[in-house]
């Protein structure tokens, strides 16, 4: 079945370039461009996927994306121009599921739009099928179970684990994580955050195959920071 997305983008130009490259990757497009048509539209036509500018005539994407958030759970990649801006919306938590920079790369963002896509169909199906269980925490053994099988985290791990999946489908930026997580003040870099989330993210892959269960736990969201999957 044919997918739509629906661009929300007032520069022509950019919005044509992307609708060129969604539409040899089999989506069906539908540009708008002006904020004050994207709401109703969506209403009406309920699209697949939204990219949505943050600057935009009418309406900007920050309120368009929390008016949406309130009668619609359609993926939402917020497109900003400024890099520094990524981190504040993230703050915001306006409940948009990626977000990406301007200049980006067409490519890259067809396979960011398909990727949501898929981990949004993923989390259809597993509502619909077998409950794939539930990571649960144990704070006195600094570990993690999931079914019958359990894994020893370090820590850093553990904590890293317990903030993610606190507040599952929210996207956290490094320094958000290094700010829950190291109370010190000690100076960590957002590599250290990588380094960690990778070795977490092993050890959950080990625990799926234990468990004989399938989920990314973790997902990182390119250039942004990390969430724990719905
Ligand atoms: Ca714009």
């Amino acid at each position: 079945m044919t997918q739509t997305v629906l661009i929300v983008e007032d520069e022509p130009k950019l919005a044509e370039l992307l609708a060129d490259y969604l539409r040899q990757a089999q989506y069906r497009i539908h540009i708008i461009d002006n904020g004050l048509e994207v709401v109703d539209w969506v209403k009406a036509e309920r699209p697949d996927l939204v990219l949505l500018d943050v600057m935009l005539p009418g309406m900007d994407g920050l309120e368009i994306c929390r008016e949406l958030r309130t009668f619609s759970n359609v993926p939402v990649i917020m497109v900003t121009a400024k890099v520094e801006e990524i981190d504040r919306l993230i703050g915001l938590e306006l409940g948009a599921d990626d977000y990406v920079c301007k200049p980006f790369s067409p490519r890259e963002l067809v396979i960011r739009v398909r990727n949501l896509l898929r981990r949004m169909g993923a989390g259809t199906q597993e509502n619909s099928g077998d409950a794939p269980g539930r990571l649960r925490l144990n704070q006195d053994a600094i570990s993690v179970q999931l079914g019958e099988q359990a894994l020893s985290l370090t820590k850093i791990e553990f904590e890293l684990l317990r903030v993610l999946s606190a507040h599952p489908g929210k996207i956290f930026s490094r320094d958000m994580l290094i700010d829950r997580i190291y109370s010190d003040h000690r100076i960590v870099s957002g590599r250290t955050i990588d380094s960690h989330i990778k070795k977490l993210r092993v050890k959950l892959e080990r625990l799926n195959e234990l468990a004989g269960v399938e989920k990314d736990w973790i997902v990182s969201i390119y250039g942004v920071g990390y969430k724990a999957e719905r």
